[in-house]
């Protein structure tokens, strides 16, 4: 028995409730993963009781010997899986890096250049909800009605007259590869700092499965959760000429004291990425959406801009004449888990939405590979079909979860 259970049996039941949950469905929302044993080892590590404002040799607190050490590894292997000359391992989250960015080099009041959030950006990129919206001038650019990719045009135009200060490359729920370097020819041509916001794609670019934007970013941020299957939390990267801004934008701009319990589960992250194995996890993510894709299109279902090149697919669910949410609910009862998200130009609210988001890191952590893809892909054809079929919904719940159980669960079922 576990020194929670017996201290503390009600969170313990809790906790031990979503590990089974975890373990019997499918897990396909396209910013989740698993993290490894050892990653969930250093998370919950002695390192949380530790202070340290300030950063390695600069501490405002007396002993910070090894919080030191801990750090200057992360930072180290950050620098060394992408390739940059800085890197900031204390932000706590990805909304916190990009708020500790705007806080470094822009003023409120400053226009910034982001993805329309309805077509795949993510709020921290001036939703009017969020922080950002609210500081700063936001003006957005889209994706092309017909092709649903990136219309560059526009982000060119749109850059010259408006004179952004920052522009803003990155998406939560766009199925295509972004190209940095035109991104990046943008950003010289009108003055503005080029922020790229990798947090979906972070494992893909550590393993080579999508192109790098080290070189042509003037700033990086991503969270450390998603494909890079790393602790909750996220990075920072910069050139070396931006490193001091960018520190003091992260502490004292907008953070307290580093959770060093964090950076400890960041740093065994970043040495499993850059591991040669992880290149192979990468492109197998990839190579799973592609066949997941092609088997829900073999099934009828319309995919926004008609497939993916990364982990992530956008399912356009008026193709089957049901909104969003009533597509993610069906397919919970089923035991696969997705979110509902916007599509691009979507005529429902972004409550109901049109469209149903998945992505393949989870299920490749797992072990999958393009054949178990094309089975989920039939059960999600199903129950898509027949959403309020009780019968189908429940025959395909049992089959998921016998399915679903032969595949053992990094840092659950997995001890590694
Ligand atoms: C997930 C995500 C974030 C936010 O990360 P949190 O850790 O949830 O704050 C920011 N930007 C993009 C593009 C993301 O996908």
């Amino acid at each position: 028995m576990s020194v929670l259970s017996r201290l503390d049996p009600a969170v313990a039941r809790i906790i031990e409730s979503e590990r089974g949950r975890q373990v019997d469905s499918l897990e396909m929302i396209a910013s989740e993963n698993y993290a490894s044993a050892a990653v969930l080892e250093a998370t919950g590590s002695v390192f949380t009781n530790k202070y340290a404002e300030g950063y390695p040799g600069k501490r405002y607190y007396a002993g910070n010997q090894f919080s030191d050490e801990l750090e200057t590894l992360a930072i180290d292997r950050a620098k060394e899986l992408f390739g940059v000359d800085h890197a900031n391992v204390q932000p706590t989250s990805g909304a916190e890096a990009n708020m500790a960015v705007y806080q470094a080099f822009v003023n409120p009041g400053d226009t910034i250049m982001g993805m329309e959030l309805s077509q795949g950006g993510h709020l921290t990129h001036g939703s009017p909800v969020n922080y950002s919206g609210r500081l700063y001038n936001f003006v957005p650019y889209t994706v092309d009605r017909e092709s649903e990719v990136i219309d560059m045009e526009q982000v060119r135009r749109l850059a010259m007259e408006n004179r952004p200060r920052i522009i803003v490359a990155g998406a939560t729920a766009y199925p295509r590869a972004i190209d940095f370097a035109a991104f990046g020819e943008i950003a010289r041509e009108s003055g503005a700092l080029l922020m790229v916001d990798m947090s979906h794609i972070a494992g893909l670019v550590a393993g080579g499965a999508h192109a790098t934007p080290a070189g042509h970013a003037d700033v990086i941020t991503t969270t450390t959760h998603k494909t890079l299957r790393g602790p909750r939390g996220a990075l920072a990267l910069c050139k070396a000429e931006h490193a001091d801004a960018l520190d003091r934008g992260v502490f004292p701009g907008t953070q307290g004291g580093p959770h060093l319990h964090s950076i400890a589960a960041k740093a065994v992250a970043f040495a499993e990425a850059l591991k040669p194995e992880f290149k192979t996890y990468a492109r197998q993510i990839v190579a799973n959406a592609a066949a997941l894709s092609a088997e829900l299109q073999a099934g009828g279902l319309r995919l926004v801009s008609g497939g993916t090149d990364n982990h992530l697919l956008l399912l356009d669910c008026n193709s089957v004449g049901i909104s969003g949410l009533k597509a993610q609910n069906a397919l919970q009862g089923a035991g696969i888990i997705t979110n509902r998200n916007t599509i691009p130009y979507d005529q429902r609210s972004a409550y109901v939405t049109s469209g149903l988001r998945m992505g393949t890191p989870a299920l490749t952590s797992r072990g999958m590979k393009e054949d178990e893809m094309r089975r989920v892909g039939k059960w999600i054809v199903r129950v898509l079909k027949d959403p309020d079929g009780d019968g189908v919904r429940e025959a395909v719940r049992a089959e998921v979860a016998e399915f679903a159980r032969a595949y053992p669960v990094p840092g659950i079922t997995d001890a590694e």
